[in-house]
Parts: structure tokens; sequence; C-alpha cells
């Protein structure tokens, strides 16, 4: 029995979900840049958009602050911090509107309490370390022992569990940023069409994310039954 990793047949499973992750990471850069050139209506940045609902929702100890780099943006729930990237925070495109409100939304679930992130963020070291060790571990267990090609196994079905929490996270989180900027007149009724193109581009990431992270868990399946019975 011998691993080699520069020619794994089982390799050719996990090409369809990584062109789907290229086609889905093309996409959310192409309409985001498309809609980043639509300037809504109103004329108020993303930042003030993110500050007016937490305000509104009575989460105004939430800090709204600038990060660097493009599509960058997030809520980091440890320091209750909204963190939007320069183009969002300062920008005033559907773009950049539509994504200050989706990362509003992941802190109005952080303060509400909603499930799924709960259990997200729980998964977030045991995700961690599954996706930098799962596969070393799991290729030294067919050397060492079967009880290591378990440990691989397992972590990497963590991986697999928490990029499956990660949609329902990302699409309430969605959703309420499209009822928010309604409900809160942020965007006009002809806008909203571009602000949720920008959101589905972003969602669309999560779910190619998570098909590579399945196929590759089937491919490891497939090379414990073939090289598993080559043992034998
Ligand atoms: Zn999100």
């Amino acid at each position: 029995m011998f691993y080699n990793p520069f020619f794994d047949p089982t390799m050719i499973i996990v090409i369809p979900g990584l062109l789907l992750a290229m086609y889905a990471q093309a996409k959310v850069k192409s309409t985001f840049a498309r809609y980043s050139k639509v300037t809504a209506q109103r004329g108020i940045t993303g930042a003030q958009v993110a500050r007016e609902i937490l305000q509104s929702k009575g989460l105004g100890h939430v800090d709204v602050q600038m990060i660097e780099g493009q599509l960058t943006d997030h809520y980091d729930p440890r320091t209750k911090v909204l963190n939007l990237s320069t183009q969002v925070y300062s920008g005033t495109s559907l773009a950049s509107l539509g994504v200050a409100a989706h990362e509003t939304g992941h802190a109005i679930q952080h303060a509400t309490g909603y499930l799924p992130l709960n259990l997200r963020n729980s998964l977030v070291p045991v995700a961690n370390l599954g996706s930098t060790l799962a596969f070393p571990i799991f290729i030294l267990g067919f050397f060492i022992s079967p009880e290591l090609i378990r440990i691989g196994l397992y972590l990497f079905s963590a991986v697999v569990i928490f990029q499956l929490v990660t949609l329902p996270v990302e699409f309430n989180a969605s959703s309420r940023a499209v009822a928010l900027l309604e409900s809160g007149d942020f965007v006009a009724r002809d806008e909203i069409g571009g602000a949720k193109k920008v959101l589905s581009a972003a969602a669309l990431t999560y779910v190619a994310a998570l098909l590579v992270s399945l196929l590759q868990l089937l491919r490891l399946l497939l090379m414990l039954g073939l090289l598993g019975n080559r043992d034998d």
C-alpha cells in the first residue's frame, strides 16, 4: 500500500466542486463590481445604514469599523464589532448597502441568539483544526494506525457539518438584509433587485464550499475503500 499524492485518481471526484467554487468566486466579484457602480438614490453609506439599523434594533453598542481589503466584511461576535471593507463602509452603491445590511444581519442574529449562528460559532475551532489536519492525519493513518484514519474522517466530517450549518446562517442574514433595506427605506423599490443579486452571488460561494467538502469526504471514503482493501 502506497499513497502517491501526485497521482491520486480519486482527486477527479472533487473537480466539479472546485469548478463551481471558481465560478462562484468569479460571479461574486463581477456582481459586486457591477452593483458597486450603481449608486442608491438615498446617497447614504454602508456604515450609515449599518449604524441606523443597529440603533433601531437597540444594538447601538455594536461598533462599526472600517477594515482593509475587498469583500473582507464580517461581524466579529467576540468583540461585537462590525467590520466593513473600505468600499462597503464608505460606499453608497447597492452593493455596499447590500453587504453592510447582510453583516448587520449577523450582528442581529448574534444578539437574538439565533441558534444556527451559535452552533456555527461553537464549531469554528474544530472546523479550523479539521480543515488543516484532517487530510494529513487520515493519510498517516494508513501507515500508523486505523484509529488515525477514523480521527481524520471525524475531523473532516466536522468541516462538512460546519459548512452545512453556515448555509442557514448566511441565507438568513441575507433575507434579513433585504427586509431591513426595504423596511428602513434605505433603498427604493426598484433598487432592491441589485442588492439581492449581490447577496445571492455571495451565497453561492458558501454552497460551493459545502459541495467541495462533501466531495472531499466522498473522496476520503473512496480512498479508504481502495487503499484499505489492498491491505487485506
Ligand atoms: Zn455572512
